[in-house]
């Protein structure tokens, strides 16, 4: 028989959406008449633009014809969405040979880890996004990890000084799940942090059009000196509703190197061609059209969408007292219950009103006592959710 690879053994059981999965079929079970509203998984739900649309299925046109068929393309991506992407949203700040291109920004930080392997001490944002730490138990890179506390006592921003020495230091923002976005000043302290201590942040940044205030960060590169520490990945899942089609893409700035002096982006250059044989050539296409002037103007409208989504729960929660934090700059809208363990405030409001939320507490320990709201949805469906709520937690 052939060993398991231990380190599957250390995940933790039951991840969070199978077990969100489970309790609303346990609920279907006894009450199969039940409407069920989810504000719980971030999943995008309206449909395509009709600018990016066309753009695919031309892109799938011209593949049905001798003179537009390609097979494999550079396994870096479509050099002119590279150079889109560098112009567009980055204005130059970092150059087109420093963007690879990829199927998504969850699948660039497995292999991400990879690049950086077992041997590396790594920091995450506590609550975050699951994969940072499923990931880096996967790939053995979980001894000694750091949790930094994020919660309103601190602006959602970790307390620096308390931070051990780390190789990598994960960081979202626009958060999810805590809907905070760091301010300028706070990405100068964490951009010094790393020079001063050598480390690497991996900064996520997959929803940065949904940030509408001009003074807040877009993108860690907008920070002096960023391009000598950081990593940023990003995606078109939910800036156009790409979660299905499947594009992202990482920027390893050229003068990021390893202890030995080699160029990081040489060996990550490496991992793409070697685990990785570029994205799909229908949805690059996709991307390029997202880019255009009109593009960019489908982007805002269908981002306005979800802010005004977000805009129904928290003003629905706060006309509750509920405290609310994020949903301005972010899709999501973090709230609080205190004294309350999230898993019972999420039964309660599935239990009760049909609508499924997400427990905090499963993003990180600190994550107790809040849930998280998704405006990802339908806003009839959002605004029946949130008459449901009225009576469940007034
Ligand atoms: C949705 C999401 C992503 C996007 O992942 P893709 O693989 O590009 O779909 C990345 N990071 C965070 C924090 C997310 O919530």
């Amino acid at each position: 028989m052939v060993e398991r690879n231990p380190n599957f053994a250390r995940l933790q059981a039951g991840y969070l959406f199978p077990e969100i999965a489970r309790r609303r079929r346990t609920l279907l079970e006894k009450q199969p008449d039940a409407k069920i509203i989810s504000l719980g998984i971030g999943n995008t739900t309206e449909p395509l633009t009709p600018e990016i649309t066309k753009s695919l299925v031309d892109a799938a046109a011209r593949l049905g014809t001798a003179d537009g068929y390609s097979g494999y393309g550079d396994e870096q991506g479509l050099l002119a969405l590279r150079e889109q992407i560098a112009k567009v949203l980055y204005k130059d700040l970092i150059h087109a040979e420093e963007i690879t291109i990829s199927d998504g920004a969850k699948c660039d930080i497995g292999r991400l880890q990879i690049l950086f392997g077992s041997r590396a001490t790594v920091a995450v944002q506590d609550p975050a996004y699951p994969v940072y730490v499923d990931g880096s138990i996967i790939a053995g890179a979980d001894s000694g990890l750091q949790y930094m506390t994020c919660r309103p006592e601190n602006n959602f921003f970790p307390d620096l000084s308390k931070l051990p020495r780390v190789n990598l230091i994960y960081f979202c923002s626009p958060n999810n799940p805590t809907g905070a976005v760091a301010t300028k000043a706070q990405l100068v302290e964490l951009v010094k942090f790393a020079c001063r201590n050598k480390s690497i942040i991996i900064f996520d940044a997959a929803y940065s059009e949904f940030i509408a205030d001009r003074d807040l960060p877009r993108s860690i590169y907008e920070i002096d000196g960023a391009d000598e520490v950081a990593i940023e990945v990003n995606s078109f899942s939910k800036s156009i509703g790409f979660t299905g089609v499947r594009l992202g893409w990482c920027v390893v700035p050229r003068k990021l190197k390893f202890a030995d002096g080699t160029e990081i982006l040489q060996d990550w250059t490496r991992v793409i061609t070697t685990l990785f044989n570029g994205a799909s050539n229908i949805a690059q296409y996709g991307g390029l059209a997202a880019l255009t002037a009109t593009g960019r103007q489908e982007t805002q409208t269908l981002i306005a969408y979800y802010r005004e989504n977000a805009r129904l729960i928290r003003e629905g929660l706060q006309a509750l007292n509920i405290q609310t934090y994020g949903g301005v700059n972010s899709p999501y809208i973090w709230a609080h219950f205190p004294a309350q363990k999230s898993w019972d405030v999420f039964a309660k409001i599935l239990n009760e009103a049909q609508v499924v939320t997400t427990p905090g507490a499963g993003f990180g320990p600190a994550g107790e006592s809040f849930i998280r709201f998704s405006s990802f949805g339908r806003k009839a469906d959002v605004q029946e959710a949130m008459r449901r709520l009225r009576p469940v937690l007034a």
